[in-house]
């Protein structure tokens, strides 16, 4: 199954993913976390990305494409890949289209208020896990970090842009019929069992 999992940033894209990733074998590649890993390393390519990160902003497409065919020739892709953050504008969504043929695209929708109370209070513990002081404080005792970019002025940026660039590529994959919506802001186990059965349905249907 080759699928995209599309929404703001904080609509919950990355935690559906990992679980996704599980129950159907097939890997998670979010853009996000391979730039991040490039910041970690001190590559020139994480030196450039941090940039454009720092500021919300986007990289341009053809570093992102360049990333993707890379890792889409990897051995793990070969029974399908589910994309998390990716494509990110209209021209990203048309080049994949070249190299692949996604079965479906699930939009996670939220309401802002909620997005911007997830990425103001996420906090990440060393091994992963992410808490929110919110809705799930981290127990005492543990350490957690923030993510260099869940600041209010970054956070305020980055959905500026995903509403600016969301409209088009949503058009795109509309008229493939094969766009889902569903909300991102119910309880956790009630979107995920929404994801499955659009998945149940795409295997019905092969
Ligand atoms: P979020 O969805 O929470 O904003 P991501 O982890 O998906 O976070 O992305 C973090 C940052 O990485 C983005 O703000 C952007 O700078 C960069 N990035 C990730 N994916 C892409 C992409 N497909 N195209 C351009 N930039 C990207």
């Amino acid at each position: 199954m080759n699928l995209i999992l599309m929404g703001a940033p904080g609509a919950g894209k990355g935690t559906h993913a990992k679980d996704i990733s599980k129950q159907f074998s097939i890997p998670h590649i979010s853009t996000g976390d391979i730039l991040r890993e490039e910041v970690a390393k001190g590559s020139e390519l994480g030196k450039t990305a941090k940039s454009y990160m720092d500021e919300g902003k986007l990289l341009p497409d053809d570093i992102i494409i360049e990333i993707i065919k890379g890792r889409l020739q990897e051995d793990d892709c070969k029974n399908g890949y589910l994309f998390d953050g990716f494509p990110r504008t209209l021209v990203q969504a048309q080049k994949l289209d070249t190299i692949s043929r996604i079965e479906s695209v699930i939009y996670l929708k939220c309401d802002d208020d909620i997005l911007i109370k997830r990425l103001t209070g996420r906090r990440i513990a060393e091994d992963g896990r992410i808490y929110n002081i919110y809705f799930d404080p981290p127990p005492e005792g543990i350490k957690t970090y923030q993510r260099d970019d869940d600041n209010e002025e970054t956070i305020r940026e980055r959905l500026r842009i995903f509403y600016d660039t969301f409209t088009p590529i949503m058009e795109f994959y509309k008229k493939k019929n094969n766009f889902h919506e569903i909300r991102g802001d119910e309880d956790r186990t009630v979107v995920y069992e929404n994801i499955l059965s659009i998945l149940k349905n795409i295997q019905k249907g092969r």
